[in-house]
């Protein structure tokens, strides 16, 4: 099995956003030890809008060149490392602004579909090129901000122009369409990975483009249940790194905690628990890929500890990529 260790690099979008040491540096340095350890490495799905902002404002306000200083340096050490840093757009950095203290978000555009043509042409092209400047490597692979990629035929021409190879946003099953967010994954092919033109969710001989989903699982609501209390009761081991709040995703918990949810397979938090899970499922379905999603921000010391030990179990087994290992290939 090929397993694929995602991190969506980026703060929060709430109120407050979090500080980048919390919610970006300090917990990437722990994922680093980890890796430097068992000699694995991650793709990072680099929010390159933040990285935009950064750079615009840097020479404005002090404490934007501090954030950008740090950024800068961590990214530098992750190429340097041989972790993957991909494309990751949030759109949204479009409309936000920072004053001098922290950051203003404002998310009423927060995905691609939410913007004109020539916006999301204008978009994707700069914010590739944003992030060829900053690592020095070819853009190949994609993962969508908060899910948000459909309709894909509304950004399949700025994809091509770039050079995309790699999708990895579907999670089988998937479908939340409140708040900001849309996007609706029921009915996806049932595969580890499947070709591509218009539709993500329809696989195509010859497509354009390789999809790599997410691996889904099936999160009772004992789970949430368990995830909540622990964060209470536990706050060292169970209470993310990152200081900031996400963006509002109403019904979300309620819906947790009394049906239970079908959701991403990831190495945040206590979801670290099913990944054991999620690779027996795949392999019992002949499935020869495992992506697994995953966020510094949403880092635990729990998790760390249990990544750590996943690794450990499963680096003779199975083997360890990223995505540019797939364009080597
Ligand atoms: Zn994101």
């Amino acid at each position: 099995m090929q397993l694929f260790l995602t991190y969506d690099y980026e703060l929060f979008f709430g109120e407050p956003t979090g500080t980048v040491e919390k919610c970006i540096i300090e917990p990437t340095n722990l994922l680093r030890e980890i890796s430097k350890k068992h000699q694995v490495f991650y793709t990072f799905f680099v929010d390159v809008g933040y990285l935009k902002q950064l750079q615009l404002l840097k020479d404005q306000y002090p404490k934007v060149a501090e954030e950008y200083q740090l950024v800068k340096t961590q990214i530098d050490q992750l190429v340097a490392e041989g972790h993957d840093c991909q494309l990751h757009i949030h759109p949204h950095w479009e409309d936000c602004s920072h004053d001098g203290e922290k950051w203003n978000m404002i998310t009423d555009r927060y995905k691609l579909d939410d913007f004109s043509d020539e916006d999301i042409e204008r978009i994707v092209l700069e914010y590739a090129q944003i992030l060829t400047q900053w690592t020095g490597k070819a853009v190949h692979t994609y993962r969508a901000g908060g899910w948000c990629l459909q309709p894909f035929e509304r950004v399949q021409k700025a994809f091509s122009k770039i050079g995309i190879k790699y999708d990895t946003t579907v999670f089988p099953g998937g479908k939340f369409t409140a708040g900001n967010y849309y996007y609706d994954f029921t009915n996806c092919p049932n595969k580890s990975k499947w070709q591509f033109n218009s539709d993500l969710c329809k696989a195509e001989e010859n497509g354009e483009f390789w999809e790599y989903p997410i691996s889904n699982y099936n999160y009772s609501p004992l789970f949430f249940w368990r995830l909540f209390i622990l964060g209470r009761l536990k706050p060292k081991q169970h209470k993310p790194i990152g200081d900031g709040y996400p963006m509002a995703s109403p019904g979300l918990r309620k819906k947790m905690l009394t049906k239970g949810m079908n959701l991403s397979a990831a190495v945040d938090g206590y979801f670290v628990t099913k990944l054991g899970a999620v690779v027996r499922k795949n392999q019992r379905k002949g499935f020869e890929e495992t992506v697994i999603l995953g966020h510094p921000k949403a880092c635990t010391h729990f998790a760390l500890r249990k990544l750590d030990q996943f690794i450990a179990k499963h680096k003779n087994n199975h083997q360890f990529l990223t995505f540019s290992d797939l364009v080597k290939e």
